[in-house]
């Protein structure tokens, strides 16, 4: 293509929302054959909600859900957003709620939050965060996050002194045209994945539902650019779509590397493309921007 073919290609995605930086971007999404996606906030909508909550002690919803929020009023990840949006229906203060401090604040990336809320450990996040802390998690709390996960929601574990307190249901349902997304490309012969930090139950029906037959779950950031370079490695020219600062490394190692317009700045530095509107189908428009600039029909 020439360099006007290129300006033009670019100006047309920026007109659609598609930001395009630079031509080798334009150039390598043609040759796009395997697209990696994260799923939360980026196949899902992202706006998680907490559907259910199971408390296996007795304990005053309203108290353990000041507790909860007290912790993650200081994160910033969907999951715990929904969980503070939550716990403000216990308040009488539900438009400004003042939580109680949380000392000594820890997240621990992609597997949840720690901190101590008055006088009391309080920790927040998945199965495997709970093993690294000792805390045992109780048959009926598996039961309940083995049903959680079939029905493509998240369980959340909360324990309070070492103790395993409560299960939260999270939903957070897909993108309304993800399915079709993931279809169009099949016919385009592209090769769809995702991969997630969320664990492998809830991996497993989201993907199911959505349509794509290859997931990888309780992947660390590290691990989904490794994922990435492996993917490469066998030959595939790869893209990565993800919204989240742990999809930056993955961005940044893919051939193209496209970030969701709602996603964190630091996902949307890393990226090569930005999809403005926040609309999974511009993925298609992207690619099919490129093969039209960069393939002549002969
Ligand atoms: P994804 O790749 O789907 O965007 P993450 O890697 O950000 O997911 O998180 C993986 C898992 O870690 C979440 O599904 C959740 O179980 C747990 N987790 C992470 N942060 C938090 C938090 N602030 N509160 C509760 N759980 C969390
Ligand atoms: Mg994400």
């Amino acid at each position: 293509a020439t360099p006007t073919a290129v300006m033009v290609g670019t100006g047309v995605g920026a007109s659609q929302g598609v930001l395009i930086k630079g031509g080798q971007a334009l150039e390598s999404a043609h040759k796009v054959n395997c697209i990696v996606f994260d799923k939360t906030g980026t196949l899902t909508i992202g706006k998680p909600l907490v559907v259910n909550t199971k408390l296996l002690k007795n304990m005053v919803l309203r108290e353990f859900y000041e507790l909860v929020a007290a912790v993650e009023a200081n994160s910033e990840h969907p999951l715990a957003k929904a969980v503070v949006e939550y716990a403000k229906k216990f308040r009488d203060d539900e438009e400004r709620p003042v939580w109680p401090e949380a000392r000594d604040f820890q997240s621990i990336t992609g597997h949840g939050v720690k901190a101590t809320v008055k006088n009391k450990e309080i920790i927040v996040g998945n199965e495997s965060l709970m093993v690294d802390q000792n805390v045992d998690i109780p048959l009926d709390a598996e039961e309940m996050l083995a049903e959680v996960e079939g029905f493509a929601q998240t369980g959340i574990l909360v324990a309070i002194d070492g103790e395993l307190i409560g299960v939260l249901a999270i939903s957070d349902p897909l993108k309304p045209s993800a399915r079709e997304v993931i279809s169009i490309l099949k016919s385009m012969k592209v090769k769809s994945i995702m991969v997630t930090g969320d664990n492998w139950g809830t991996a497993k029906s989201i993907a199911k539902e959505v349509g794509i037959d290859d997931v990888i779950a309780e992947a660390k950031p590290e691990h989904k650019a490794e994922i990435v370079k492996e993917l490469q490695a066998s030959g595939y020219t790869v893209a990565m779509v993800g919204d989240g600062i742990n999809d930056s490394p993955a961005l940044v190692a893919a051939d193209v590397g496209m970030a969701i317009g709602a996603g964190t700045d630091i996902a949307i530095e890393a990226a090569d493309i930005v999809l403005m509107k926040s609309n999974l189908e511009d993925v298609i428009t992207a690619i099919d921007l490129s093969r039209k600039t960069f393939t002549r029909i002969r």
